[in-house]
């Protein structure tokens, strides 16, 4: 990057020449574009026509690739805490013994973890994470000072989670009372805060880790305050069976009475669902939020397509995994031909690649904002460094991007028109800090979850 000599700059920031792929209908990929930026704002997209604008700074696009903002719908950066080790346990951590979990996390471990899942994510071209796990009234702004987008919640629930993995499903009113107003406090606090980066959701649980009534009350809530409501849905077989028993129903069916399987719902996995339930989450609008490493990793798989056909909108997320959306985007390629047995138009790089752009800001109710390069928008872009061997040639871009990126070839990421990666490097913050934070508090969690 160099200072653009001009002394009458027009933009903030302009993007010159790069190869773009802009996840907007109206002109989905410009060979050798232009972005520019003024504040936060994109204030022109389209392709390198006569001389480069004036600008305070110039980025020389030549060797890179710029997208929008990937959005991440559904993760637990906190979860950082157990990778490597959890993904060959069971199928989540809150209910497998022996590996530490929220109710053990410090607020102190809760933000150096936060901060290094929150760190990567960024670094691997994520500049929106939908964060929810514990102490998030000390994590979400410790995350946005990273200069990310973050939404987040704690986790609202009603059962003592210190019983679920040892099999006990014993529901508090006061535990969900107290999750709840935790999750209005932090909205009142954040909701909108750091130039609308942060925001907030009702992270309910998991339809077995809140009680039938409280449900209900989540639903109250939902249209008191417009939030939308965040959940765990169709997750695994013990959840299932859970709800059969408590309630002589299927978990979608049991949000669909309580008025919570809509369009204001981001459904997490939605693995096990019976074609009625199909039916009901697309006809309801839900978006899912596809997790389809993390799936694969418990050896399951969502039924992806029939849930598309029938209208939910799909989107990707990382889960506990760690946060490469753009491997991502494969793994759903393929995972979705998998089940499939070939290749058609059903899987292609358009469809995933719309999965971690707009159709993550739709879930979010942000579309008009961020999701595609376009005019207008909010200045959310990753540069990509095609110029390695990988890349080459660069036949079809989105072929490339899809088939042979990673998150570890994301050069620069811009956020809100701010800088926040560069050359590889997180701009605001002390990287080397951040990781020798978060490994202190991994090894002091998994000694005493080793006790426990
Ligand atoms: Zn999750």
């Amino acid at each position: 990057m160099t200072e653009a000599p001009n002394a009458k700059p027009l933009a903030d920031l302009v993007i010159e020449g790069a190869h773009i792929l802009t996840s907007d209908p109206d002109q989905p990929e410009i060979a050798k574009g232009r972005i520019a930026v003024t504040g936060d704002t994109l204030t022109f997209v389209g392709p390198a026509e006569g001389p480069a604008p004036a600008a305070k700074r110039l980025i020389d696009g030549s060797g890179l690739m710029a997208t929008p903002g990937l959005v991440n719908v559904h993760t637990h950066a906190i979860l950082t805490m157990v990778r490597g080790v959890a993904e060959d346990m069971g199928f989540a951590p809150a209910y497998t013994p022996g590996v530490p979990q929220g109710h053990m996390v410090s607020p102190e471990e809760a933000v150096a973890l936060a901060r290094l899942g929150a760190l990567e994510a960024m670094k691997f071209g994520s500049t929106l994470i939908n964060d929810t796990y514990v102490h998030v009234d000390e994590t979400l702004p410790a995350q946005g000072a990273l200069g990310l987008r973050v939404t987040a919640c704690g986790r609202i629930h009603d059962v003592d989670f210190s019983g679920v993995s040892k099999g006990r499903w014993a529901y508090d009113m006061a535990i969900g009372k107290e999750t709840l107003g935790k999750a209005l406090a932090l909205a009142q606090r954040f909701h909108g805060a750091m130039n609308g980066r942060l925001g907030v959701q009702l992270a309910a649980h998991a339809p077995d880790t809140c009680s039938t009534d409280f449900l209900r009350t989540i639903r109250e809530t939902r249209d008191q305050t417009g939030l939308i409501v965040a959940t765990h849905l169709a997750q695994s077989r013990i959840e299932v069976e859970r709800i059969k028993e408590r309630d002589g129903k299927t978990p979608a069916e049991l949000l669909e009475e309580l008025g919570l399987l809509n369009n204001r719902l981001i459904a997490a996995h939605c693995i096990f669902m019976t074609d009625s339930d199909i039916e009901k989450a697309g006809k309801g609008g839900i978006h899912v939020a596809h997790i389809p490493k993390g799936n694969a990793t418990g050896g399951t798989m969502a039924p992806t397509l029939r849930l598309r056909g029938a209208g939910a909108n799909l989107c990707l997320s990382t889960d506990n995994m760690h946060a490469d959306m753009v491997e991502l985007m494969r793994w759903a390629l393929c995972v979705g031909r998998l089940q499939e047995g070939k290749i058609d138009d059903d899987w292609q790089p358009e469809d995933v690649f719309a999965m971690a752009t707009i159709n993550g800001a739709r879930a979010m109710g942000m579309a008009d904002s961020i999701g595609s390069l376009t005019q207008g928008k909010k200045a959310d872009i990753v540069l990509f460094d095609v110029a390695q061997p990988h890349f080459i040639p660069m036949t079809d871009a989105l072929g490339n991007l899809v088939h042979v990126g990673q998150g570890r070839d994301v050069r620069h990421v811009i956020i809100d028109g701010v800088i926040t990666v560069e050359n590889g490097r997180a701009t605001l913050a002390d990287e080397g800090a951040i990781m020798r934070e978060a490994e202190m508090a991994a090894r002091a969690l998994w000694r005493r979850a080793a006790a426990d």
